[in-house]
């Protein structure tokens, strides 16, 4: 298990599910952590459950669709902690419905947190993370990124698409030029968050097709999100495993994953 002794992590969206976990798992081996979220008391409750002293961990407001406000979580997180070692971009909102039924508006904040909030994050952190030996980004995509699967999440998808292309793109421009940054891209099945929550709750929700067998695989994926769910501690460890390894890593849940891929390949043939 990798000691991260001394090494400054900074998670986006750590005030719960798996961003949350992941602090906690940081936080376990010896790291210092910031937790970034724009939820004010979910924050306060985070660092106080985590490390009730304060002193390795540090909770900041921030909102990831905003570049001025990542500039902010930087300068704070220099200021408390020196530097930074490893950088979790991991907030991520959705929103779904057919495409015609979501507005502009919807698509635009999807976009801007799901994608702009992790591009923004790699440019304004880089130059941090560039001074550090065995640096570390990890970019929160989803199974969603390579096998879309359920027909009202086009948004959702599209963002984790653009995480999963651009990740892919940074890690090859970083290691052309000799980079020592290393990038992992996260991208599990269901987890059991609140994010999934709703689902869980509500299967009947998603019933959204006149075509029996498009509702027939809809309904199969809404069951596999209330039986399959990972729970983000052990997500929390794929990713700390990841940042051990140092190298190009797409994280997933082994079972989907295949399932995605096997379902581009057929496409390809
Ligand atoms: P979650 O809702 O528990 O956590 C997401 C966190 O992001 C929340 O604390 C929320 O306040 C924060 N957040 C939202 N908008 C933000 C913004 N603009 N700026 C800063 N913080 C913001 O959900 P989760 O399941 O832990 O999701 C974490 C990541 O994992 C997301 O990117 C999500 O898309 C992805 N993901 C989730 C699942 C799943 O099944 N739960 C599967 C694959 C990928």
């Amino acid at each position: 298990m990798k000691d991260f002794s001394g090494k400054v992590t900074v998670v986006t969206g750590g005030a719960s599910g798996m961003g949350l976990a992941m602090a906690r798992r940081f936080l376990a081996d010896g790291a210092k952590v910031v937790i970034a979220d724009i939820e004010q008391s979910a924050l306060d409750t985070a660092v106080r459950d985590l490390d009730p002293t304060g002193e390795r961990v540090l909770g900041v407001r921030t909102d990831v669709s905003s570049s001025e406000s990542l500039q902010q979580l930087a300068d704070k997180t220099v200021d408390a902690f020196g530097g930074v070692d490893i950088l979790c971009n991991n907030a991520g909102v959705e929103t779904g419905g057919p495409i015609a039924d979501v507005t502009e508006q919807a698509w635009r904040w999807v976009m801007d947190v799901n994608f702009f909030g992790v591009l923004n994050g790699c440019r304004i952190f880089l130059p941090l993370l560039e001074q550090r030996p065995e640096a570390h980004i990890v970019n929160t995509a989803s199974v969603a990124a390579f096998a879309t699967g359920t027909p009202t999440m086009a948004p959702y998808c599209a963002s984790k698409f653009a995480v999963l292309g651009f990740s892919e793109s940074l890690e090859i421009e970083l290691r052309s030029h000799g980079s020592t940054v290393g990038v992992s891209v996260l991208a599990p099945g269901p987890v059991k968050t609140r994010m999934t929550e709703a689902e869980r709750n509500k299967p009947d929700s998603v019933k959204v097709s006149t075509d029996p067998e498009r509702q027939k695989v809809i309904e199969n994926l809404a069951r596999k999100t209330a039986e399959v769910g990972m729970e983000p501690a052990d997500v929390a460890d794929m990713v700390a495993e990841s940042i051990r390894d140092n190298r190009f890593f797409i994280l997933t849940h082994p079972e989907i994953a295949v399932q995605g891929v096997r379902t581009r390949l057929a496409w390809m043939e």
